[in-house]
């Protein structure tokens, strides 16, 4: 009786206070009930996150427990307008309600929780105080929780843990996804990769990510608790062959990144959201204009062999029959062809439009690849004179392989990597890689990461082949809604194989090829198209990547369910790009409204029959606005005018 009273006493003493979004349909609670710092979601008034904690563990003290909530700044107004060419959508309009509230211990400030809510996202982050004479602290544990309904289900891969795989490279972000699945699971006991996707049963959706990750902090992710409980993990320590530090330093006053909360009924603020950019801040500008766009690369059907300067020079050729501006020139190039004739071939390039880029192994001591060139980009000065003499042959950007970590070390040198690279001119490509985390808008030279359980894999294994559209159908919900995805597909050969005859047999169909080069959203795409393709695929998927867009002013949910369908719309300027696969065993048959096409207006459709063989014709929209799209199993449509 007596504790129950106690507790009566606190809780009635409980500050709350409600933070609600421009259209007052999301409502965030924060408390301090019961001297937890914790917070609340609610979407048009249903429980979207329960009760969750706030909080950090540090050096100096656990300040997740005891702490009273002290003071409140609010009716901030956040409006902004600004452009971000290389993300999912050019002109960005943020528009968010904040809110900064402070919590104290034994009746000192130690830390303020920032919070914004626009129509379609919750974000926060803690501003930690410093205490005179400490200007420094290390955080041990971040408490914040996001306790979802324990009737919702999640869209989850797990994480790898430390130096396995492929010459011990993971963490990698390139587990496979479970759909559907119950919540009060944790992975395969090392939690979750973000970003994390959970259903709340028939009332939405709700992503989980973070956002403003640069090398002052460490990458997290979701660690499955009891409860429908996950809460941000540290990395772990193993990773970086168990070098660096789990747990970040932070010089104060300081703040950390953003945890992201994007929520709706429908699908639609997942797939549309900026909210991996709204928050932060470009950190340097860039040092030229850069050039996006279209390339070739033979490693993905030639494998290591075939990075020779013949191979190099054909797929230049191709490229400059594409319309492509760029490419990839993959590992192994160093040894196989050399810096000399490197030049040559960036020369020969030049001649046709077609740029390069080139492959580099980001080791350093934290993994076993061999694959060279290595010992290059773990370090300023090899880095800076390599880049200086890539500079100076005209390159026009590199991809970083094989990271494995994300410890605040790791997030320095991704930082550091692409600083250096602005100051020379070049675009930057991670691969093996974390995720990128608002890194579109903070570092102007930055193009995408993989992050993903990318084409690679469709070479490595024919069951890989057999689940891609499963896989391809996950991605526009999940992982590319936060940022740029080098996936690295698209292929028309039938085989993963320069002779198109052996190798794993492709079960998608042309039409899927083309609508997943739109579907997946990075500015540089590296099409796994061959040169044989201009002889042995059809005239209209040829004429269709040779005119497909990387870069788009707007994107639209249009329909699908992770693991079974997916239908999204992107704009190029006044061209629309209706995209749609199917995963599902069963042909769908979908009457799609719209309204970015006019009443009579004709367009075309890309489409497959039953066996999958593709053919495009001229179609009217008709006076609803609306169509009829057809997509069997491994199949597409696209419609576009
Ligand atoms: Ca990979």
């Amino acid at each position: 009786m007596l504790s129950a009273l106690a507790l009566f006493a606190i809780n009635a003493n409980a500050t709350e206070k409600q933070l609600l979004s421009p259209d007052g349909q999301i409502t965030v609670t924060i408390s301090d009930s019961n001297g937890c710092p914790s917070y609340s979601v609610k979407l048009g008034g249903e429980t979207f996150l329960e009760n969750s904690p706030l909080g950090l563990v540090l050096d100096l003290g656990d300040y997740t427990k005891g702490m009273s909530l002290t003071d409140s700044k609010e009716n901030i107004k956040m409006e902004e307008t600004y452009f971000l060419p290389t993300s999912k959508q050019n002109k960005i309009e943020v528009n968010s309600n904040g809110g900064i509230y402070t919590f104290a211990k034994d009746g000192k400030n130690i830390y303020s929780v920032e919070f914004y809510v626009s129509n379609r996202d919750v974000v926060f982050r803690y501003n930690i105080f410093a205490q005179n004479p400490t200007y420094c602290c290390v955080v041990k544990e971040e408490a914040s929780g996001f306790k979802l309904p324990s009737n919702a289900t999640t869209f989850l891969c797990p994480q790898a843990t430390p130096m396995g795989g492929f010459a011990r490279t993971t963490p990698s972000y390139e587990t496979h996804y479970t759909v559907d699945d119950q919540v009060g699971k944790n992975g395969w006991g090392q939690g979750y990769t973000f970003p994390c996707l959970f259903k709340n049963a028939e009332k939405g959706w709700i992503l989980i990510s973070e956002t403003g990750v640069n090398g002052r902090y460490f990458g997290g992710r979701l660690m499955g608790k009891e409860n429908g409980l996950y809460t941000i993990g540290l990395p772990q320590e193993g990773e970086m062959n168990g070098l660096g530090s789990s747990t970040p330093g932070l010089s104060l006053p300081g703040s950390t990144p953003w945890r992201t909360i994007t929520l709706g009924k429908t699908l639609a603020p997942i797939v549309e959201t900026t909210v991996a950019f709204d928050y932060v801040k470009p950190l340097y500008e860039p040092s030229q204009k850069f050039t996006y766009g279209r390339g070739s690369w033979s490693w993905i059907i030639g494998m290591d062999g075939n990075t020779n300067y013949d191979i190099q020079k054909k797929y230049i050729d191709f490229s400059a029959e594409m319309k492509f501006e760029s490419v990839l020139v993959d590992a192994l190039w160093d040894t196989q062809i050399g810096r000399d004739k490197i030049k040559e071939l960036a020369d020969y390039g030049k001649t046709k439009n077609v740029a390069l880029y080139l492959w580099y192994n980001s080791n350093g001591y934290w993994n076993d690849a061999p694959q060279s060139p290595r010992n290059i980009m773990d370090n300023s000065i090899t880095r800076r004179k390599e880049m200086k003499w890539m500079q100076s042959v005209g390159i026009r950007g590199i991809k970083v392989d094989f990271f494995g970590s994300d410890k605040q070390q790791m997030m320095q040198l991704y930082e550091d990597i692409l600083a250096d690279a602005n100051d020379y001119g070049l675009l930057v490509i991670f691969h093996g890689c974390t995720l990128p985390r608002g890194w579109e808008r903070m570092y102007p030279n930055f193009v995408a990461c993989e992050a993903v359980r990318a084409s690679e894999n469709l070479a490595f294994g024919q069951n890989e082949c057999d689940n891609e559209a499963f896989c391809a159908t996950i991605h526009p919900f999940v992982r590319n809604t936060v940022g740029s995805m080098d996936w690295g597909g698209s292929t028309l050969n039938k085989h993963y194989n320069y002779d198109n005859i052996h190798g794993n047999t492709r079960k998608t169909s042309d039409v899927f090829a083309l609508a997943i080069a739109v579907m997946f959203q990075s500015p540089v795409q590296h099409f796994a198209m061959a040169p044989n393709n201009l002889t042995d695929a059809p005239a209209w998927a040829i004429d269709f990547m040779k005119n497909v867009p990387t870069t788009w002013d707007e994107v639209k949910f249009i329909d699908g369910y992770p693991g079974k369908y997916a239908v999204l719309a992107r704009r190029h300027g006044d061209k629309w790009f209706v995209v749609g696969i199917n995963a599902q065993k069963e042909t769908i048959k979908l009457n799609i409204t719209l309204p970015m096409f006019s009443a009579n207006q004709t367009v075309k459709l890309y489409s497959d029959d039953a066996q999958l063989q593709g053919s495009v014709k001229d179609i009217k929209i008709n006076k609803k606005q609306q169509v009829q799209i057809t997509i069997p199993c491994n199949g597409g449509c696209v419609i576009n005018n």
